[in-house]
């Protein structure tokens, strides 16, 4: 008998494949960080001992979400600078919260927000981190995802700090010369990690120059990394391009070279037919934020137009501050509804192309098609599995839509990243959640209270301490 790590057994896998097979009675057998075969369970129980056993009849095996886009230390400013659109949700809220966000804060902001991603189907988030008021607190990201054991992306951002409210003023204050030199130093360090990668993330059209855009893109050449940018999220990108660099955002950016298929566009919203073609011809790929969307109001990403032409598009949630929860699952059943809505066109995005979005799409986009995105042979062992036996879920007639539109973090009861199982009948494994909940409780708190964030109900200010 041949031995492998992990056998999940009895399962229903929706495999993702190219056939989008589903498949009954099915055992998946785990070595290492991979998937080594995928069949029914009499056969790999007969062939295969293993190190330890998941029986998971009764339930759903998908492979694991891909969110690609966040800003973890959001997570610390939940709730907050509600009902404003893109810009002035941003002067009220996170730009007068960075200057005070230290190391304590980013850990267990991150730690919190991965612990959401994985309740609720996500293997894989590329955080967007451009809060860097102080130094060091990229590497509490990376802290949180090898603590967690989560598969990471660190967008390393950039954010001229000088230009945040006066009365804010932050400890650090980055140059792009002392952005670019992070960049490298992460890069460096984290090239060989099982889990752990780096992309660079300029944070908006206005944050960084034109010399500084071409640097990033030799950069992303040289050290093979992904390039992600809010891009026209709202009008106010291609107002300030044309104002300042006589283009459009999109046409400027492909002038400058920055485009490529491993640019990650966060949002693409406003986009006009021009942009689309280039888009598609440049292989570039998006991050729709439905969720993030409809709460800043930013508008509706021409996302069935976008599958139409054959761009990738992928699912986010953006950060907690505009959004406010880290949860897949409500960005799945949102995609599909927003699209609806939008269209009066109950057919534009279906079921089957949202979970596509949200696996094969984010693989793509992360540029890791070969290794992540579905669940077969070879593949990374990244996946959930789903009890369907809840009040919101069943009857259950098709795995699928039940997924999209019957689904919350109460199904995801197993999650398994590079052939670990880190949630485990429900419970996170790697951490104390209850201590690591309590606690960024009170680190947010006392961080309201630094910043004098909060906010008012019925004209009121309200504010909630611990809560032990
Ligand atoms: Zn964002």
């Amino acid at each position: 008998m041949q031995h492998v790590d992990l056998l999940i057994k009895n399962a229903t896998v929706i495999t993702m494949n190219e056939a989008r097979e589903i498949l009954y009675d099915c055992a998946i057998a785990i070595t290492g960080d991979k998937i080594s075969e995928l069949g029914p369970t009499k056969d790999l129980e007969s062939k295969y001992s293993s190190g330890k056993t998941i029986d998971a009849k009764g339930k759903f095996v998908f492979p694991g979400l891909i969110n690609t886009h966040s800003h973890l230390f959001q997570v610390l400013l939940k709730g907050l600078g509600r009902d404003k659109v893109l810009l002035d949700w941003l002067d009220s809220s996170v730009r007068r919260a960075i200057w005070q966000i230290d190391e304590e804060c980013v850990y267990y902001a991150a730690l919190v927000g991965c612990i959401e991603n994985i309740r609720s189907g996500a293997t894989t988030v590329l955080d967007f981190m451009y809060c860097h008021g102080k130094a060091g607190l990229d590497d509490m990201v990376i802290k949180a995802f090898e603590d967690i054991g989560i598969r990471g992306i660190l967008g390393r951002a950039y954010t001229n700090t000088a230009t945040l409210p006066a009365d804010c003023p932050c400890e650090l204050n980055e140059t792009e010369e002392m952005f670019f030199s992070e960049v490298e130093r992460l890069a460096e360090k984290y090239k060989n990690h099982p889990r752990i990668s780096i992309a660079i993330a300029p944070g908006i059209i206005w944050d960084v120059s034109e010399e500084g855009f071409k640097t990033i893109r030799s950069l992303a050449d040289k050290h093979g990394l992904l390039i992600t940018m809010h891009t026209v999220e709202t009008e106010d990108d291609d107002e300030y391009c044309l104002a300042n660099r006589g283009m459009r955002t999109i046409p400027y950016l492909e002038k400058i070279g920055l485009l490529g298929p491993d640019y990650i566009s966060v949002h693409s919203v406003h986009m006009k037919p021009e942009d689309i073609k280039i888009f598609k011809d440049l292989d570039v790929k998006v991050s729709h934020n439905p969720v993030s969307n409809m709460i800043l109001a930013s508008g509706v990403a021409p996302v069935p137009e976008f599958l139409k032409q054959g761009i990738t598009v992928s699912l986010a949630t953006d950060g907690a501050a505009s959004n406010d929860t880290q949860d897949m699952m409500e960005v799945l059943k949102t995609t599909a509804l927003m699209h609806k809505l939008h269209t009066r066109d109950a057919a534009v995005v279906s079921a089957d192309q949202v979970v596509e979005m949200a696996t094969l799409g984010g693989a793509k986009t992360i540029g890791r098609a070969g290794e992540l995105g579905s669940i077969e042979p070879g593949k990374k062992a990244d996946l959930f599995i789903y009890n369907p036996v809840t009040a919101k879920s069943i009857p259950v007639a098709d795995p699928v839509s039940t997924l999209i539109y019957s689904s919350g973090q109460a199904n995801v009861e197993t999650t398994i990243v590079n052939g670990q199982v880190i949630l485990e009948d429900g419970k996170i494994l790697k951490v104390d959640e209850r201590e690591v909940l309590l606690k960024l409780q009170e680190v947010a708190a006392s961080l309201r209270e630094r910043t004098k964030l909060g906010n008012t109900q019925w004209g009121q200010r309200v504010q909630v301490g611990s809560l032990r």
